[in-house]
Protein backbone atom coordinates (compact mmCIF):
# COMPACT_ATOMS: atom_id res chain seq x y z
CA UNK A 1 0.00 0.00 0.00
CA UNK A 2 1.30 3.41 -0.84
CA UNK A 3 1.95 5.82 1.86
CA UNK A 4 -0.42 8.81 2.51
CA UNK A 5 1.49 12.24 2.66
CA UNK A 6 1.29 12.27 6.18
CA UNK A 7 2.80 9.15 6.67
CA UNK A 8 5.49 10.24 4.24
CA UNK A 9 6.04 13.53 6.20
CA UNK A 10 6.71 11.78 9.32
CA UNK A 11 9.08 9.85 8.46
CA UNK A 12 11.04 12.52 6.75
CA UNK A 13 10.77 14.98 9.93
CA UNK A 14 11.80 11.65 12.04
CA UNK A 15 15.16 11.22 9.73
CA UNK A 16 15.64 14.85 9.86
CA UNK A 17 15.77 14.79 13.81
CA UNK A 18 18.35 11.52 13.78
CA UNK A 19 21.50 12.25 15.97
CA UNK A 20 23.67 13.55 13.47
CA UNK A 21 24.32 17.70 13.24
CA UNK A 22 25.53 18.11 10.10
CA UNK A 23 24.32 19.87 7.18
CA UNK A 24 20.88 18.78 5.03
CA UNK A 25 20.97 18.64 1.32
CA UNK A 26 18.03 17.10 -0.77
CA UNK A 27 18.25 13.70 -2.35
CA UNK A 28 16.20 13.90 -5.33
CA UNK A 29 16.58 11.97 -9.09
CA UNK A 30 16.55 14.66 -10.95
CA UNK A 31 17.79 18.60 -11.18
CA UNK A 32 18.02 21.42 -13.48
CA UNK A 33 20.39 22.97 -11.25
CA UNK A 34 23.62 24.31 -13.85
CA UNK A 35 26.28 24.61 -11.44
CA UNK A 36 28.85 21.77 -10.12
CA UNK A 37 28.74 22.01 -6.29
CA UNK A 38 31.76 21.34 -4.33
CA UNK A 39 30.88 17.68 -2.78
CA UNK A 40 29.93 18.04 1.16
CA UNK A 41 29.37 15.33 3.52
CA UNK A 42 26.09 16.63 4.34
CA UNK A 43 23.00 14.47 5.08
CA UNK A 44 20.81 13.46 1.65
CA UNK A 45 17.30 14.00 2.32
CA UNK A 46 15.15 11.19 0.61
CA UNK A 47 12.38 13.71 -0.87
CA UNK A 48 12.03 11.10 -3.75
CA UNK A 49 8.45 10.14 -2.44
CA UNK A 50 7.01 13.33 -2.47
CA UNK A 51 5.87 13.30 -5.65
CA UNK A 52 2.05 13.23 -6.19
CA UNK A 53 -0.32 15.35 -7.52
CA UNK A 54 -3.09 15.35 -4.29
CA UNK A 55 -5.90 16.77 -5.67
CA UNK A 56 -7.32 18.66 -8.58
CA UNK A 57 -9.78 21.61 -7.90
CA UNK A 58 -11.17 22.87 -11.49
CA UNK A 59 -14.04 24.64 -9.61
CA UNK A 60 -11.56 26.19 -7.04
CA UNK A 61 -8.47 26.44 -9.80
CA UNK A 62 -6.46 25.20 -7.24
CA UNK A 63 -4.31 21.86 -7.58
CA UNK A 64 -2.82 20.52 -4.46
CA UNK A 65 0.90 18.58 -4.84
CA UNK A 66 3.94 17.08 -2.95
CA UNK A 67 6.95 19.64 -3.40
CA UNK A 68 8.73 16.87 -6.00
CA UNK A 69 6.15 16.11 -8.33
CA UNK A 70 7.90 17.05 -11.37
CA UNK A 71 6.16 18.95 -14.08
CA UNK A 72 5.44 16.11 -16.30
CA UNK A 73 3.48 14.27 -13.82
CA UNK A 74 1.18 17.32 -12.35
CA UNK A 75 0.85 18.59 -16.11
CA UNK A 76 -0.50 15.09 -16.98
CA UNK A 77 -2.89 15.10 -14.05
CA UNK A 78 -4.14 18.71 -14.72
CA UNK A 79 -4.55 18.15 -18.50
CA UNK A 80 -7.41 15.10 -17.20
CA UNK A 81 -9.30 17.67 -15.55
CA UNK A 82 -9.22 20.23 -18.33
CA UNK A 83 -6.87 22.70 -16.67
CA UNK A 84 -2.80 23.02 -16.33
CA UNK A 85 -0.81 25.07 -13.85
CA UNK A 86 -1.17 28.49 -14.82
CA UNK A 87 2.51 28.79 -15.28
CA UNK A 88 4.60 25.08 -16.45
CA UNK A 89 8.59 25.70 -16.88
CA UNK A 90 9.92 24.24 -19.75
CA UNK A 91 11.15 21.24 -18.84
CA UNK A 92 9.73 18.17 -18.04
CA UNK A 93 11.53 17.08 -14.96
CA UNK A 94 11.41 20.53 -12.93
CA UNK A 95 9.15 19.85 -9.70
CA UNK A 96 6.47 22.60 -8.49
CA UNK A 97 8.89 22.89 -5.19
CA UNK A 98 12.25 23.71 -7.28
CA UNK A 99 10.44 26.03 -9.82
CA UNK A 100 8.33 27.92 -6.30
CA UNK A 101 11.49 28.61 -4.82
CA UNK A 102 13.54 28.73 -8.24
CA UNK A 103 11.93 31.73 -10.10
CA UNK A 104 10.35 29.45 -12.35
CA UNK A 105 8.55 31.57 -16.15
CA UNK A 106 6.76 30.61 -19.24
CA UNK A 107 4.75 31.81 -21.30
CA UNK A 108 1.99 32.44 -19.65
CA UNK A 109 4.02 34.96 -17.16
CA UNK A 110 2.74 38.15 -18.65
CA UNK A 111 -0.75 37.24 -17.28
CA UNK A 112 0.48 35.04 -13.74
CA UNK A 113 4.04 36.30 -13.53
CA UNK A 114 6.40 33.63 -11.99
CA UNK A 115 5.63 30.51 -10.38
CA UNK A 116 5.77 31.13 -7.37
CA UNK A 117 3.40 33.91 -7.55
CA UNK A 118 0.70 31.12 -8.84
CA UNK A 119 1.48 29.53 -5.29
CA UNK A 120 -1.34 29.94 -2.56
CA UNK A 121 0.02 28.04 0.02
CA UNK A 122 3.45 26.03 1.22
CA UNK A 123 4.11 23.34 3.56
CA UNK A 124 7.48 23.88 4.55
CA UNK A 125 9.69 21.46 6.17
CA UNK A 126 12.07 23.28 8.13
CA UNK A 127 15.29 22.18 8.93
CA UNK A 128 14.42 21.52 12.99
CA UNK A 129 12.70 18.50 11.48
CA UNK A 130 9.23 20.63 11.92
CA UNK A 131 6.60 21.50 9.46
CA UNK A 132 4.58 24.94 9.30
CA UNK A 133 2.33 25.85 6.70
CA UNK A 134 2.74 29.27 4.73
CA UNK A 135 -0.08 31.63 3.47
CA UNK A 136 -0.33 35.26 2.63
CA UNK A 137 -2.97 35.60 5.25
CA UNK A 138 -1.54 33.53 8.35
CA UNK A 139 1.39 33.71 10.99
CA UNK A 140 4.20 32.37 8.59
CA UNK A 141 4.01 35.37 5.81
CA UNK A 142 7.12 35.65 6.86
CA UNK A 143 8.31 33.05 5.02
CA UNK A 144 5.58 32.74 1.99
CA UNK A 145 7.12 36.04 1.04
CA UNK A 146 10.22 34.63 1.32
CA UNK A 147 10.89 31.36 0.38
CA UNK A 148 10.67 32.51 -3.52
CA UNK A 149 14.51 32.59 -3.96
CA UNK A 150 15.56 30.80 -0.82
CA UNK A 151 16.87 27.85 -3.31
CA UNK A 152 16.72 25.72 -0.26
CA UNK A 153 18.40 27.38 2.32
CA UNK A 154 15.30 28.04 4.54
CA UNK A 155 13.74 25.07 4.20
CA UNK A 156 11.85 22.49 1.75
CA UNK A 157 8.42 22.60 -0.11
CA UNK A 158 6.84 19.13 0.81
CA UNK A 159 3.39 20.00 -0.28
CA UNK A 160 1.97 23.20 -2.58
CA UNK A 161 -1.26 24.96 -3.47
CA UNK A 162 -0.80 26.77 -6.66
CA UNK A 163 -3.44 27.61 -9.26
CA UNK A 164 -4.59 26.68 -12.55
CA UNK A 165 -6.12 27.26 -15.69
CA UNK A 166 -8.75 26.14 -17.90
CA UNK A 167 -7.44 24.70 -21.52
CA UNK A 168 -8.78 23.83 -24.41
CA UNK A 169 -7.56 20.93 -26.92
CA UNK A 170 -5.06 22.88 -29.40
CA UNK A 171 -3.03 26.09 -29.20
CA UNK A 172 -2.84 27.90 -32.77
CA UNK A 173 0.61 29.68 -32.51
CA UNK A 174 1.21 32.86 -34.63
CA UNK A 175 4.86 33.81 -35.38
CA UNK A 176 5.65 37.31 -36.03
CA UNK A 177 8.66 38.41 -37.04
CA UNK A 178 10.42 41.74 -36.39
CA UNK A 179 13.82 43.41 -37.43
CA UNK A 180 13.91 46.64 -35.30
CA UNK A 181 14.35 45.71 -31.35
CA UNK A 182 12.33 48.96 -30.73
CA UNK A 183 9.16 47.89 -32.49
CA UNK A 184 10.11 44.26 -31.67
CA UNK A 185 9.71 45.54 -27.57
CA UNK A 186 7.06 47.62 -28.21
CA UNK A 187 5.21 44.88 -30.29
CA UNK A 188 5.65 42.54 -27.04
CA UNK A 189 3.74 44.92 -24.62
CA UNK A 190 0.96 45.72 -26.80
CA UNK A 191 0.25 41.55 -27.33
CA UNK A 192 0.49 41.86 -23.42
CA UNK A 193 -1.98 43.94 -23.10
CA UNK A 194 -4.41 41.54 -25.42
CA UNK A 195 -6.99 38.91 -24.37
CA UNK A 196 -4.40 36.28 -25.33
CA UNK A 197 -2.97 33.39 -23.90
CA UNK A 198 0.65 33.06 -24.15
CA UNK A 199 3.22 35.43 -25.44
CA UNK A 200 7.06 34.44 -25.99
CA UNK A 201 9.24 35.48 -28.14
CA UNK A 202 12.88 34.19 -30.21
CA UNK A 203 16.05 36.25 -31.50
CA UNK A 204 17.76 34.58 -33.89
CA UNK A 205 20.14 37.48 -35.05
CA UNK A 206 20.30 41.26 -34.66
CA UNK A 207 17.40 41.95 -37.68
CA UNK A 208 15.26 38.50 -37.24
CA UNK A 209 13.24 38.48 -33.73
CA UNK A 210 10.44 36.64 -33.94
CA UNK A 211 7.07 36.87 -31.25
CA UNK A 212 4.82 33.88 -30.63
CA UNK A 213 1.36 34.55 -29.63
CA UNK A 214 -0.62 31.36 -28.25
CA UNK A 215 -4.74 30.74 -28.36
CA UNK A 216 -6.41 28.41 -26.97
CA UNK A 217 -8.81 26.93 -29.57
CA UNK A 218 -11.22 23.71 -29.42
CA UNK A 219 -10.64 22.90 -33.63
CA UNK A 220 -7.32 23.35 -35.31
CA UNK A 221 -7.15 22.06 -38.95
CA UNK A 222 -3.99 20.26 -38.38
CA UNK A 223 -1.72 19.44 -35.05
CA UNK A 224 1.78 19.58 -36.06
CA UNK A 225 4.49 17.11 -34.16
CA UNK A 226 8.03 18.09 -33.13
CA UNK A 227 8.54 15.53 -31.10
CA UNK A 228 10.60 13.28 -33.29
CA UNK A 229 11.89 14.14 -36.92
CA UNK A 230 10.65 18.36 -36.89
CA UNK A 231 12.72 21.07 -34.48
CA UNK A 232 10.04 23.57 -32.83
CA UNK A 233 12.10 26.26 -33.16
CA UNK A 234 13.07 26.37 -36.32
CA UNK A 235 9.82 26.05 -37.35
CA UNK A 236 9.44 29.89 -36.06
CA UNK A 237 11.17 30.88 -38.83
CA UNK A 238 9.65 28.60 -41.71
CA UNK A 239 6.02 29.77 -40.70
CA UNK A 240 3.45 32.46 -39.30
CA UNK A 241 0.85 30.52 -38.49
CA UNK A 242 1.01 26.83 -36.75
CA UNK A 243 -1.11 24.27 -34.36
CA UNK A 244 -0.30 22.18 -31.29
CA UNK A 245 -2.40 20.25 -29.05
CA UNK A 246 -2.03 21.63 -25.96
CA UNK A 247 0.17 19.13 -24.59
CA UNK A 248 2.83 19.63 -27.55
CA UNK A 249 2.45 23.49 -26.69
CA UNK A 250 3.42 23.01 -23.11
CA UNK A 251 6.51 20.91 -23.96
CA UNK A 252 7.48 22.23 -27.31
CA UNK A 253 10.85 23.65 -25.84
CA UNK A 254 11.41 20.39 -23.95
CA UNK A 255 12.19 17.76 -26.99
CA UNK A 256 15.65 19.78 -28.30
CA UNK A 257 16.05 21.76 -24.97
CA UNK A 258 14.73 24.78 -26.46
CA UNK A 259 17.80 24.51 -28.89
CA UNK A 260 20.88 23.16 -26.95
CA UNK A 261 20.90 19.55 -27.71
CA UNK A 262 22.35 20.37 -31.00
CA UNK A 263 26.05 20.30 -28.19
CA UNK A 264 24.75 16.84 -27.77
CA UNK A 265 24.21 16.50 -31.90
CA UNK A 266 20.74 15.40 -31.41
CA UNK A 267 19.86 17.89 -34.58
CA UNK A 268 21.68 15.92 -36.75
CA UNK A 269 19.24 13.62 -38.81
CA UNK A 270 20.97 10.29 -38.27
CA UNK A 271 21.96 10.67 -34.42
CA UNK A 272 18.31 12.12 -34.02
CA UNK A 273 17.07 8.42 -34.61
CA UNK A 274 20.03 7.22 -33.24
CA UNK A 275 18.29 9.06 -29.58
CA UNK A 276 14.72 7.62 -31.12
CA UNK A 277 11.57 9.59 -29.95
CA UNK A 278 11.65 8.56 -26.42
CA UNK A 279 14.87 10.17 -25.24
CA UNK A 280 14.93 13.39 -27.11
CA UNK A 281 14.45 15.57 -23.97
CA UNK A 282 15.71 17.70 -21.48
CA UNK A 283 15.91 14.25 -19.03
CA UNK A 284 18.53 12.76 -21.28
CA UNK A 285 20.15 16.04 -21.97
CA UNK A 286 20.97 16.81 -18.42
CA UNK A 287 22.09 13.01 -17.49
CA UNK A 288 24.43 13.41 -20.29
CA UNK A 289 25.47 16.88 -19.41
CA UNK A 290 26.12 15.90 -15.64
CA UNK A 291 28.34 12.57 -16.57
CA UNK A 292 30.59 14.82 -18.93
CA UNK A 293 31.42 17.41 -15.98
CA UNK A 294 31.71 14.40 -14.09
CA UNK A 295 34.09 12.60 -16.42
CA UNK A 296 35.77 15.94 -17.91
CA UNK A 297 35.43 15.20 -21.73
CA UNK A 298 35.01 18.55 -22.46
CA UNK A 299 37.48 20.28 -20.52
CA UNK A 300 40.34 17.77 -21.50
CA UNK A 301 39.02 17.99 -25.31
CA UNK A 302 39.50 21.79 -24.69
CA UNK A 303 42.68 21.91 -23.05
CA UNK A 304 43.95 19.73 -26.04
CA UNK A 305 42.96 22.42 -28.58
CA UNK A 306 44.22 25.01 -26.64
CA UNK A 307 40.37 26.34 -25.76
CA UNK A 308 39.35 28.63 -23.14
CA UNK A 309 35.56 28.32 -22.49
CA UNK A 310 33.07 29.92 -20.11
CA UNK A 311 29.53 28.40 -19.68
CA UNK A 312 26.99 31.43 -19.86
CA UNK A 313 23.39 30.01 -19.08
CA UNK A 314 21.39 32.38 -17.45
CA UNK A 315 17.91 33.98 -16.93
CA UNK A 316 17.53 37.20 -16.47
CA UNK A 317 14.59 39.74 -16.03
CA UNK A 318 14.99 43.32 -17.36
CA UNK A 319 12.56 46.44 -17.41
CA UNK A 320 10.76 46.83 -20.54
CA UNK A 321 11.81 50.40 -21.46
CA UNK A 322 16.07 49.47 -21.10
CA UNK A 323 15.05 45.60 -23.14
CA UNK A 324 16.78 47.23 -26.03
CA UNK A 325 19.83 48.37 -24.72
CA UNK A 326 20.33 44.55 -22.63
CA UNK A 327 19.79 43.07 -26.28
CA UNK A 328 22.39 45.39 -27.73
CA UNK A 329 24.63 44.77 -25.00
CA UNK A 330 24.47 40.45 -25.51
CA UNK A 331 24.96 41.06 -29.24
CA UNK A 332 27.93 42.88 -28.73
CA UNK A 333 29.47 41.07 -25.64
CA UNK A 334 27.65 37.67 -25.50
CA UNK A 335 26.31 36.74 -29.29
CA UNK A 336 25.99 32.98 -29.04
CA UNK A 337 21.66 32.73 -30.47
CA UNK A 338 18.88 31.85 -30.42
CA UNK A 339 18.15 33.49 -27.48
CA UNK A 340 15.01 33.21 -25.66
CA UNK A 341 12.27 35.90 -24.83
CA UNK A 342 9.11 35.81 -22.32
CA UNK A 343 7.69 38.41 -20.69
CA UNK A 344 6.33 38.62 -16.99
CA UNK A 345 4.63 40.74 -15.04
CA UNK A 346 3.14 40.57 -10.84
CA UNK A 347 0.28 39.11 -10.96
CA UNK A 348 -0.53 40.37 -7.70
CA UNK A 349 0.12 44.15 -7.76
CA UNK A 350 0.11 44.23 -3.42
CA UNK A 351 2.39 40.89 -3.30
CA UNK A 352 6.36 41.63 -1.86
CA UNK A 353 8.32 38.79 -2.57
CA UNK A 354 11.54 39.88 -0.41
CA UNK A 355 14.40 38.19 -1.92
CA UNK A 356 13.35 38.40 -5.39
CA UNK A 357 11.99 42.03 -5.46
CA UNK A 358 11.25 43.52 -8.88
CA UNK A 359 8.50 46.49 -9.56
CA UNK A 360 4.79 45.69 -9.77
CA UNK A 361 4.17 47.91 -11.43
CA UNK A 362 6.59 46.95 -14.72
CA UNK A 363 6.75 44.75 -17.24
CA UNK A 364 9.81 42.87 -17.26
CA UNK A 365 11.43 40.97 -20.10
CA UNK A 366 12.86 37.70 -19.08
CA UNK A 367 16.12 36.96 -21.62
CA UNK A 368 17.41 33.04 -21.63
CA UNK A 369 20.58 32.11 -23.02
CA UNK A 370 22.46 29.03 -22.82
CA UNK A 371 25.59 27.92 -24.12
CA UNK A 372 29.42 28.43 -23.51
CA UNK A 373 31.72 30.81 -25.15
CA UNK A 374 35.05 29.67 -25.96
CA UNK A 375 38.06 31.50 -27.12
CA UNK A 376 42.04 30.87 -27.56
CA UNK A 377 42.72 33.82 -24.76
CA UNK A 378 42.59 32.55 -21.20
CA UNK A 379 40.53 35.66 -19.41
CA UNK A 380 39.33 35.30 -15.51
CA UNK A 381 36.68 33.51 -14.14
CA UNK A 382 33.37 34.64 -15.02
CA UNK A 383 34.70 37.23 -17.47
CA UNK A 384 31.01 36.87 -19.40
CA UNK A 385 29.03 36.12 -16.74
CA UNK A 386 30.69 38.96 -14.75
CA UNK A 387 29.64 41.62 -17.37
CA UNK A 388 26.06 39.99 -17.41
CA UNK A 389 25.71 40.92 -14.20
CA UNK A 390 26.96 44.30 -14.16
CA UNK A 391 24.20 45.26 -17.17
CA UNK A 392 21.91 43.69 -14.84
CA UNK A 393 21.97 45.76 -12.21
CA UNK A 394 22.63 48.90 -14.33
CA UNK A 395 19.41 47.96 -16.10
CA UNK A 396 17.44 48.01 -12.58
CA UNK A 397 16.98 43.91 -13.71
CA UNK A 398 16.83 40.67 -11.87
CA UNK A 399 19.44 37.48 -12.20
CA UNK A 400 17.97 33.90 -11.14
CA UNK A 401 20.21 32.26 -9.46
CA UNK A 402 19.94 28.43 -10.39
CA UNK A 403 23.37 28.79 -12.33
CA UNK A 404 26.62 30.53 -11.70
CA UNK A 405 26.93 33.75 -9.77
CA UNK A 406 30.09 35.77 -9.48
CA UNK A 407 28.88 38.78 -7.54
CA UNK A 408 30.81 40.05 -4.35
CA UNK A 409 29.20 39.60 -1.14
CA UNK A 410 28.26 43.16 -1.15
CA UNK A 411 26.55 43.32 -4.46
CA UNK A 412 24.85 40.18 -3.60
CA UNK A 413 23.16 41.65 -0.66
CA UNK A 414 22.29 44.89 -2.09
CA UNK A 415 20.45 42.58 -4.49
CA UNK A 416 18.64 39.99 -2.27
CA UNK A 417 18.11 41.80 0.34
CA UNK A 418 20.06 40.86 3.38
CA UNK A 419 18.32 42.11 6.21
CA UNK A 420 15.07 40.46 4.64
CA UNK A 421 17.27 36.76 4.74
CA UNK A 422 18.65 37.12 7.85
CA UNK A 423 15.63 37.75 9.79
CA UNK A 424 14.63 34.64 8.14
CA UNK A 425 17.11 32.46 8.44
CA UNK A 426 17.46 33.95 12.63
CA UNK A 427 13.53 32.57 12.54
CA UNK A 428 13.17 29.21 10.58
CA UNK A 429 17.13 28.26 10.72
CA UNK A 430 18.98 29.43 13.63
CA UNK A 431 21.52 26.53 13.78
CA UNK A 432 22.56 27.15 10.39
CA UNK A 433 21.55 23.64 9.19
CA UNK A 434 20.87 24.48 5.66
CA UNK A 435 23.38 26.63 3.46
CA UNK A 436 23.45 29.89 3.77
CA UNK A 437 21.92 31.37 0.09
CA UNK A 438 25.30 33.65 -0.84
CA UNK A 439 27.26 30.03 0.15
CA UNK A 440 25.20 27.85 -1.92
CA UNK A 441 24.45 30.13 -5.21
CA UNK A 442 27.91 32.08 -5.38
CA UNK A 443 30.40 29.87 -3.63
CA UNK A 444 28.81 26.54 -4.55
CA UNK A 445 29.04 25.51 -0.88
C1 LIG B 1 19.29 25.23 -19.05
C2 LIG B 1 18.26 25.68 -18.08
C3 LIG B 1 17.16 26.35 -18.54
C4 LIG B 1 16.20 26.74 -17.65
N1 LIG B 1 15.15 27.34 -18.17
C5 LIG B 1 14.15 27.62 -17.39
C6 LIG B 1 13.00 28.16 -17.95
O1 LIG B 1 12.96 28.43 -19.13
N2 LIG B 1 11.95 28.38 -17.17
C7 LIG B 1 12.02 28.11 -15.85
O2 LIG B 1 11.03 28.29 -15.19
N3 LIG B 1 13.12 27.67 -15.27
C8 LIG B 1 14.19 27.41 -16.01
N4 LIG B 1 15.30 26.92 -15.44
C9 LIG B 1 15.49 27.00 -13.98
C10 LIG B 1 14.72 26.04 -13.13
O3 LIG B 1 13.36 26.37 -13.08
C11 LIG B 1 15.24 26.17 -11.71
O4 LIG B 1 16.61 25.81 -11.69
C12 LIG B 1 14.47 25.29 -10.74
O5 LIG B 1 14.85 25.64 -9.40
C13 LIG B 1 14.76 23.84 -11.00
O6 LIG B 1 13.87 23.05 -10.26
P1 LIG B 1 14.18 21.52 -9.92
O7 LIG B 1 12.90 21.02 -9.42
O8 LIG B 1 14.80 20.83 -11.07
O9 LIG B 1 15.13 21.69 -8.68
P2 LIG B 1 16.64 21.28 -8.44
O10 LIG B 1 17.44 21.59 -9.66
O11 LIG B 1 16.69 19.92 -7.89
O12 LIG B 1 17.00 22.29 -7.29
C14 LIG B 1 17.13 23.66 -7.54
C15 LIG B 1 17.30 24.40 -6.22
O13 LIG B 1 16.04 24.46 -5.60
C16 LIG B 1 16.07 23.84 -4.34
N5 LIG B 1 14.84 23.07 -4.25
C17 LIG B 1 14.42 22.07 -5.04
N6 LIG B 1 13.24 21.60 -4.64
C18 LIG B 1 12.91 22.34 -3.56
C19 LIG B 1 11.78 22.35 -2.70
N7 LIG B 1 10.79 21.48 -2.82
N8 LIG B 1 11.77 23.25 -1.68
C20 LIG B 1 12.77 24.13 -1.51
N9 LIG B 1 13.85 24.17 -2.29
C21 LIG B 1 13.92 23.28 -3.31
C22 LIG B 1 17.29 22.95 -4.29
O14 LIG B 1 17.82 22.85 -3.00
C23 LIG B 1 18.22 23.72 -5.23
O15 LIG B 1 18.92 24.72 -4.55
C24 LIG B 1 16.31 26.50 -16.27
C25 LIG B 1 17.42 25.83 -15.80
C26 LIG B 1 18.37 25.42 -16.70
C27 LIG B 1 19.52 24.68 -16.18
Amino acid sequence: MTATYEEKKQRLTESLRAPGDGGVRLGKDTSNLFRDRREARTKRLDVREFNNVLRVDREAGLVEVEGMTPYAKLVAECLRHGVMPAVVPQLKSITIGGAATGCGIESSSFKYGLVHETVRELEVLLADGTTVVCRPDNERRDLFYGFPNSYGTLGYALKLKALVAPVKKFVRLTHIRHTEPGAYFADLARWCGRDVNFVDGVVFGRGEMYLTIGEFTDHAPYASDYTYENIYYKSIRARAEDYLTTEDYIWRWDTDWFWCSKNLLAQNPLVRRLYGRKRLNSVTYTKIMRLNSRWGLTRALNRLLGIHAESVIQDVEIPLARAPEFLAFYHDVVRFLPLWICPTRAYDKNARFDLYRMDPERLYVNFGFWDAIRGRQKLPPGHYNRQVERKVIELGGMKSLYSDSYYTPEEFWRIYNRPAYEALKRKYDPRGRLRDLYAKCVLRE
